[in-house]
């Protein structure tokens, strides 16, 4: 049997953190180097973590080295279970049914291709208890850019379940422009979700493959999944 392969975005697709990670990040920035300020103008939409890293220290004169990089992520995530546990994190409409026919279809794989780094990645699935249904994934550790995710995805799908997918059937969900360009980068197929900060409209325009205004529809999804 052919297999489809599902990679998730985490941000605005699986769930929202209601700004949980930028507020982590902020705080970080006050344990980790003594600073303070605010993020107003820092591009956070479909960014990785390593990207908006890179923003954070221009703007606070941070020195961009592997090492403040380092001590500031792990201070991050740190930061980040508390200010989950304070925060009216969810998970968005339809998702976790979605995951759950998605893990008992024989036909069907489904991993991560996430901007988070991996440590982030599982306290914000975690909180939620939806880490167990990403057995591999992609992850801002792999690269800062997320255009070079899908290839270390696919690879890592391969060797866990000695498939070679194909790419008409690999499908990247994901809520913002970033996800389809990612989705085209590495020739996968693009499933956009309005559930983010991009309307249905402008997602359209960037012409996915397939547009939906949440997951909330079963038919809907597994339709434009095709499997
Ligand atoms: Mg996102």
């Amino acid at each position: 049997m052919q297999k489809t392969l599902i990679l998730w975005d985490i941000d605005g697709t699986i769930l929202h953190s209601s700004g949980a990670g930028m507020r982590s990040l902020n705080e970080a920035l006050t344990t980790v180097f003594g600073l303070s300020g605010t993020f107003e103008g820092i591009d956070f939409s479909g960014r990785t973590d390593r990207a908006i890293v890179r923003q954070v220290f221009a703007r606070f004169g941070i020195e961009h080295t592997p090492e403040n990089i380092e001590r500031y992520l792990d201070g991050y995530v740190a930061l980040l279970p508390t200010v989950l546990a304070g925060s009216d994190a969810r998970v968005l409409p339809g998702v976790a049914s979605r995951l759950e026919e998605a893990a008992a279809r024989p036909g069907v794989a489904q991993g991560l291709l996430t901007g988070n780094v991996r440590r982030g990645a599982q306290v914000k699935l975690g909180h939620h208890g939806l880490w167990d249904f990403f057995p591999v994934g992609a992850f801002a550790d792999d690269s800062e850019q997320r255009n070079d995710l899908g290839p270390y995805a696919l690879e890592r799908a391969r060797g866990h379940w000695g498939v070679d997918f194909s790419l008409e059937r690999v499908w990247i969900v994901g809520d913002t422009p970033h996800d389809i360009a990612c989705a085209r980068a590495c020739g996968a197929r693009a499933l956009a979700v309005a559930t983010g900060m991009s309307s249905l409209e402008e997602l359209r325009g960037h012409r996915p493959d397939a547009a939906l205004p949440d997951l909330s529809d079963a038919g809907a999804f597994w339709a434009a999944i095709g499997a």
